[in-house]
């Protein structure tokens, strides 16, 4: 069970993400960038998606961003969020928003990683407000 009292599956890893599960569990956030074009990406892929290049490496994220978009679950047993974070880097990710005002959210606002637990497996990144 995460602190907010839902529990979170185990993400998949595979040995193409077992560097960025790495760095969670140690409380960093990866992304990955192409030396080709120099954009970063997320999910972290072999091959970037923006050219095709396979000369991708790791980045460490800075671990601000925006909510670019959310939806609130009012109906699960215990309310959550999940929203599209437009990281400071620039890659979006889907995520959960967590320890928050779920009737405070708002696009443009603020937030920060975090690393939240889940069963059995990794702890997965997850955003609070900043
Ligand atoms: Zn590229």
């Amino acid at each position: 069970m995460s602190k907010s009292g839902r529990s979170i599956p185990a993400p998949p890893v595979s040995p193409e993400t077992r560097p960025f599960w790495d760095a969670a569990a140690a409380g960093r956030l990866l992304l990955k960038r192409c030396e080709a074009c120099r954009e970063p990406h997320y999910y972290p892929r072999a091959i970037c998606p923006f050219c095709g290049s396979d000369r991708t490496t790791w980045l460490e994220a800075s671990g601000g961003g925006v909510i670019y978009s959310y939806s609130v679950f009012r109906r699960a047993p215990v309310p959550y969020a999940i929203a599209y974070v437009t990281l400071d880097e620039g890659p979006t990710m889907m995520t959960n928003i967590v320890d928050a005002d779920l009737d405070a959210l708002r696009i443009g606002q603020r937030v920060r990683v975090r690393f939240t637990p889940t069963d059995g497996g990794p702890p997965v990144p997850t955003f609070a407000p900043a």
